[in-house]
């Protein structure tokens, strides 16, 4: 096992990997920025290296900063956590080719995933059901998009092959739209990702989002340790998500479960990893695989009794994996918010100090979060400052535990999204189970309206 891993990340995943690290005897490097110096988990940290000012470029994206930060404080593996370099394929590279252990899969699987049309080819080989459309790059030319869109039939998606984070994505909805809407992609998906590629699929009405968390070892040994939910969204973004996905049918589960360990075994996949479905009129049409632990990991560690971060570690330490798929069970129901820094219903974000911060507890009750009283939210990065996750031997007990969660949890000094998960606790839609990608978005349309 490792004696000392380099976490090149921040905020509540910076902790979370710490905590993985202190529980398992290794000791913890943390890199952060001029303005997150005085974090508390930075504090905590073994040791921790200043890599840069505050803007990311310099910091938590600048690779040989954090290359120099291993070697001086001799790490021996980097653990990227979620966003930032996390899914860079040329990051993962640098980091072996220096001599590092990269926590994750291999720098090809990265760059084979991260490329959202040679991710669905791949898949799609290897016997995953993926969304109609065209398996390649869209070409330049008019006629043949207008012929695509024709074949797979309006409504349809443009997707930027690059895209991540719920950006760089455009509906189209008739002919008249659509070589506009393809142009304005490709200039968004050079702009923001640096790779003009689009593709296109049909957009789904209704679907529901469900993914599927894989482990794989370097022994082709893998398992899925069932599902998550994460339909409700805003923009494409994840606010809410939970494990079992409500009403699915536990062999519907199983089928998919397996078939994703099949393509994980196919392409050599190694590591924690996250295939994502959209799932429609009891189908499911894959979307994208995520190679890194993902932020709603907590939802199926508590339903599974499974550390994702440790698995994640002992696998990339050359550990075989230590369970089998019969030995895994799901039990009791979770659910996690995501607390972000923002006007619960404008979504502005709201940097700044936080003067009372104030988690709830009891049975059931996990909060990871990084922040505390005094602590200054720096408004250079994401708005999330925590996550709370509730679990329970039912669905319903997971929501009464998440309802008296939030009404114990007291935070000042800035605005949260607080409310608006108080709000979903008693939607009615939501206690039924099974809403769509698009609820939220409804609901708060709705809300526009009354006022
Ligand atoms: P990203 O990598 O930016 O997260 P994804 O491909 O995972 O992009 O899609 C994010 C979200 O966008 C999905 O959860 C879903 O809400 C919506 N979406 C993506 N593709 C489709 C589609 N073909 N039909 C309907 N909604 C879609």
């Amino acid at each position: 096992m490792f004696e000392k891993i380099l976490i090149a990340n921040r905020g509540e995943i910076a902790l979370r990997i710490q905590r993985a690290c202190r529980e398992m005897g290794i000791k913890s490097v943390v890199v952060h920025s001029e303005v997150d110096a005085d974090a508390k988990y930075v504090k905590l940290a073994d040791e921790s290296v200043c890599i840069g000012p505050a803007s990311s470029l310099q910091s938590y994206l600048h690779i040989p900063a954090i290359i120099s930060a291993a070697e001086v404080t001799d790490a021996q593996a980097i653990h990227p956590g979620y966003g930032f370099l996390s899914e860079n394929a040329d990051f993962a590279e640098r980091v072996e080719k220096s001599g590092f252990v990269f926590i994750g899969p291999r720098p090809e699987t990265i760059r084979l995933m991260g490329d959202k049309v040679s991710a669905k080819n791949a898949m799609k080989k290897a016997g995953i059901p993926c969304v109609p459309g065209v398996d390649g790059a869209l070409p330049d030319n008019p006629a043949e998009i207008t012929k695509i869109a024709r074949n797979i039939g309006y409504p349809v998606i443009i997707k930027a092959s690059g895209g991540g984070g719920g950006r760089g994505m455009r509906v189209v909805h008739t002919e008249a739209a659509l070589l506009n809407a393809v142009t304005m992609t490709r200039n968004e998906a050079q702009t923001a990702f640096n790779n003009p590629v689009v593709y296109m699929e049909k957009f789904l009405q209704n679907p529901r989002h469900i993914e599927f968390q894989v482990l794989a070892d370097s022994y082709g040994n893998a398992v899925y340790l069932g599902e998550r939910d994460c339909s409700m969204q805003r923009r494409h973004q994840k606010i809410l998500e939970e494990a079992p996905a409500p009403l699915l049918n536990t062999r519907f589960r199983n089928k998919i479960g397996e078939r994703c360990v099949a393509a994980c075994r196919k392409i050599g996949y190694r590591g924690a990893g996250t295939f994502e479905f959209l799932y429609e009129n009891d189908e499911f049409f894959f979307i994208e695989m995520n190679t890194r632990v993902q932020v709603e990991h907590p939802v199926s560690e508590m339903i599974t009794g499974i550390d994702i971060v440790q698995q994640q570690i002992r696998i990339a330490a050359g550990e075989k994996l230590s369970f089998k798929q019969s030995d895994i069970t799901l039990k009791g129901h979770a659910i996690e918010c995501r607390i972000n820094a923002e006007h619960p219903y404008k979504f502005t974000p709201s940097a700044g100090r936080i003067t009372t911060w104030h988690t709830p507890g009891g049975p059931g009750i996990r909060v990871d979060s990084h922040v505390y009283a005094n602590y200054f939210v720096p408004p250079h990065y994401d708005s999330m400052i925590g996550k709370i996750i509730a679990y329970g031997d039912n669905r319903q007990q997971a929501i009464a535990r998440m309802r008296t969660a939030l009404s114990e949890m007291v935070v000042e000094g800035i605005e949260t999204n607080i409310p608006l998960h108080q709000e979903l606790m008693l939607d009615a839609a939501f206690i039924r189970g099974g809403t769509s990608i698009h609820h939220l978005e409804h609901k708060l349309a709705e809300r526009i309206k009354v006022k």
